[in-house]
């Protein structure tokens, strides 16, 4: 049971999380509540009215009726019975008896020591009414007062001599609103009836607005669904609003993108697949020769065995050289980074790299002002200095020289390694750091060339936040100049802030 009331309420949540829904509500609200307002408004201000002007005009012939009373010395004759008094009497009475018809009121004549003198109902007669309206009266002040629950208007006014503005009587009026109020429940009735019809057409344009208001985002989630189960794949367009344009623009970048990942996915499989069976197809022809032929010289056996062996040291490279790069295409494969003394470690490779250069007399020079520490990943670090320095002699004349400089600023280390060797074609300058891009690839292949050196290469300067540019003249020689930060620490807080 609770959960179902769980699930039920869960249900209107998500409900009123849909943008159709809220549009939905928001027309809703701005059309009835102002027309629900409007009628209690006009109701209200027309019940005031009505009560006002009922009042004045009832005020205006009670104000006539004083002057008769006065005229006619009503309230210092009453007591009398002469004939005179009884037709003045008898015309008054009228009077009063028709006021209180007409208004279906009750109108009562005080004198100046608060006795009803006269009493259309004739109830009250020869009562004192001592009340707080009567004395105020008294003073000379018409009051009023309406009372809505017991359905009367209640009203004083002073009968008073025009010229010494003497107060001798006062006449207390309490008149029905009955009518008031028999016009209040029509315009009420009326107003259900029109609020009614109000309703149905805001509720009924709530809901056409709201559906078509939304189409257009439903319209983008089926077209990206549609991209998404592989009916189609080229850019979508909803260009409906500018949220919609939006929106669409990034999921269509989104998909160029994805697009160009898959592309380069599928050429590196079909790069790597080429790459690994030329050595297997070499292998395989040494082998067949050697099996084809019945007596094979020894020498000759000798010679083809030294050549499978170096297809397979070069299968060898390419199997390494792929590792460390899927390794590093791991973006969240951390970067294992301490600070490391660049001199030494620049000394520490081009040892290493020394003994191959000197097979082709090319000389190896390190230059470096000062010394530079710097927070780097060991292992990374070493592959940029070596493919870099590698290449150089790789791609020297004999007899020529490598020149590899250190310096640094207070933010940066450069590293800059110059050669004396062929150079690079311009047009080639943007390819040489794709993924098994070689210049002249047979030349590359004999000397023992994967292609996936410089990608290797970029990838790490990439992961220590840092930039490599190529400058090179064909016949001349090359530099590449790599520029990385010397707190790599901070740099990458400072980027996951
Ligand atoms: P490879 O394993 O073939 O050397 P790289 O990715 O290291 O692959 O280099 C890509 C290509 O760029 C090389 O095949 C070569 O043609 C060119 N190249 C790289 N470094 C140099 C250089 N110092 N001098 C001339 N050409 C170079």
């Amino acid at each position: 049971m609770l959960a179902k009331i769980k699930e039920h309420i869960l249900q209107v949540w998500l409900l009123m999380r849909s943008l159709r829904a809220r549009i939905f509500l928001i027309i809703l609200i701005v059309g009835i509540v102002p027309s629900i307002l409007l009628r209690y408004g006009i109701l209200d201000n027309y019940e005031e009215r009505a009560v006002d002007l009922r009042q004045n005009t009832v005020q205006n012939q009670l104000r006539i009726l004083a002057d008769h009373l006065i005229s006619k010395n009503y309230l210092e004759n009453y007591h009398l019975s002469d004939a005179q008094t009884a037709v003045t009497k008898e015309v008054i009475n009228a009077e009063l008896e028709m006021l209180s018809n007409l208004y279906d009121g009750r109108v009562l004549i005080i004198d100046s020591s608060f006795k009803v003198v006269k009493d259309t109902y004739g109830i009250s007669e020869g009562k004192n009414i001592i009340s707080e309206e009567v004395i105020k009266c008294f003073k000379g002040e018409s009051t009023f007062n309406y009372d809505r629950e017991n359905g009367y208007i209640e009203m004083t006014t002073p009968i008073v001599v025009n010229k010494t503005s003497l107060v001798k009587g006062v006449m207390l009026t309490s008149i029905s609103n009955a009518n008031i109020v028999d016009t209040m429940e029509v315009l009420k009735h009326k107003a259900i009836i029109l609020e009614t019809l109000m309703i149905i057409v805001i509720v009924t344009m709530a809901m056409v607005l709201s559906l078509a208001m939304t189409r257009p985002f439903n319209r983008v989630t089926e077209a990206i669904k549609e991209v998404k189960e592989g009916y189609r794949d080229e850019a979508i367009s909803v260009p409906d609003y500018l949220e919609t344009i939006h929106i669409v623009d990034a999921f269509n970048q989104l998909l160029h993108r994805m697009k160009l990942l898959d592309e380069s996915r599928q050429e590196f499989v079909a790069n790597v697949s080429h790459e690994l069976k030329t050595p297997l197809t070499s292998m395989k022809v040494l082998a067949e020769s050697l099996i084809t032929q019945d007596s094979t010289p020894s020498e000759l056996y000798r010679e083809f065995m030294e050549d499978i062996v170096s297809e397979i040291d070069r299968e060898n490279q390419i199997i390494t050289d792929l590792l460390a790069l899927v390794k590093m295409d791991k973006k969240a494969q951390k970067m294992n980074i301490v600070p490391i003394n660049i001199n030494d470690l620049t000394e520490l490779i081009l040892k290493r790299l020394r003994p191959i250069a000197r097979k082709k007399d090319v000389e190896v020079v390190f230059e470096s002002n000062r010394t530079v520490v710097a927070e780097v990943d060991e292992v990374k670090l070493t592959l940029v200095m070596s493919n870099l320095v590698d290449n150089a002699i790789k791609y020297n004349r004999e007899h020529g020289w490598v020149k590899v400089t250190l310096d640094a600023d207070h933010q940066f280390f450069t590293f800059t390694v110059s050669d004396s060797g062929i150079g690079i074609p311009e047009g080639s300058l943007s390819q040489i750091y794709e993924r098994f891009y070689r210049v002249d690839k047979s030349h590359s292949r004999e000397i023992g060339g994967t292609g996936l050196g410089l990608a290797i290469t970029k990838n790490a300067v990439l992961m220590h936040r840092g930039s490599i540019t190529v400058t090179s003249t064909e016949g001349e020689g090359t530099t590449f100049r790599v520029k990385i930060p010397l707190k790599l620490v901070a740099q990458l807080s400072r980027e996951n802030l």
